[in-house]
């Protein structure tokens, strides 16, 4: 590289100086997080040794690097959606598993309505497959898991036999904290054991397969065994606190 010929008299070039100045900055933007992230670290009695004067330069920087930081984040905002999803399993066309008068659609359906009241109390975000009786189908469940920031699908489970019982969700496992949280919500007010790991099913574990809901970034809670008499009276006489209990862990969870 040659240099230009009066490079020693280069600072005083216009060009270099906003050239220093554009550079400066844009290092400012690029650590402007990390800068705001350490300032809010340092102990107080700390930033009391700083002398005044010298507090006050790092007062006026910290400032300048939190708007800094406050406009680098901006885009990401807009495109982060802070919604929650709750949707009934099966659909209006679909009952899912059935006993006598009481199939899994309808009770889904139910559960999804008493969560989604909780979550409006609480002004959460949120989005259902239909409200009152409306069950939309396993497709319109799973475009609204896209641009959720966490999205919860409601079934019953059944099975030959009338004994088998117990709460399950089924999560990736990057959800295992979560899948335990509402099961355990869900098996303490209807008195329910915990199935699989603590309530969590691992969907490479189940022996459904993969489950498109679940492949998409949702969870299934299983609110029971509709085959089983005992669980689906809890289930009828309960369901409105299971429920609260259920958007208190997604209130949680949000916040
Ligand atoms: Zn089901």
């Amino acid at each position: 590289m040659k240099l230009i010929d009066n490079w020693k008299q280069a600072w005083k070039l216009k060009s270099v100086q906003v050239g220093a100045i554009s550079a400066f900055f844009y290092a400012l933007i690029l650590f402007s997080e990390q800068f705001v992230q350490v300032w809010n670290i340092t102990p107080q009695d700390l930033k009391n040794k700083i002398p005044e004067n010298i507090a006050e330069w790092v007062g006026c920087f910290v400032g300048v690097a939190m708007v800094l930081a406050r406009l680098k984040k901006q885009p990401e905002l807009h495109e982060v959606n802070q919604f929650v999803t709750v949707t009934a399993g099966h659909s209006n066309s679909d009952p899912g598993a059935v006993n006598g008068k009481f199939n899994e659609a309808d009770l889904a359906a139910k559960f999804r309505n008493a969560v989604a009241y909780y979550l409006r109390e609480a002004g959460i975000q949120y989005k259902t497959d239909g409200v009152g009786i409306t069950n939309q189908n396993l497709n319109a469940a799973i475009k609204l898991i896209k641009g959720s920031s966490v999205a919860v699908e409601f079934h019953m489970n059944a099975a030959a036999s009338k004994q088998a019982n117990g709460i399950e969700t089924i999560a990736l496992p990057k959800d295992k904290k979560l899948a335990q949280d509402l099961s355990k919500a869900v098996a303490d007010v209807f008195g329910s054991r915990l199935r699989g790991d603590n309530g969590w099913i691992d969907q490479s574990q189940s022996a459904r397969g993969k489950l498109g809901f679940i492949s998409n970034g949702g969870l299934i809670v299983e609110l029971g065994f509709i085959s089983n008499e005992a669980e689906l009276a809890q289930f009828n006489a309960k369901y409105w606190t299971a429920a609260k209990a259920v958007a208190m862990v997604l209130i949680k969870y949000e916040n």
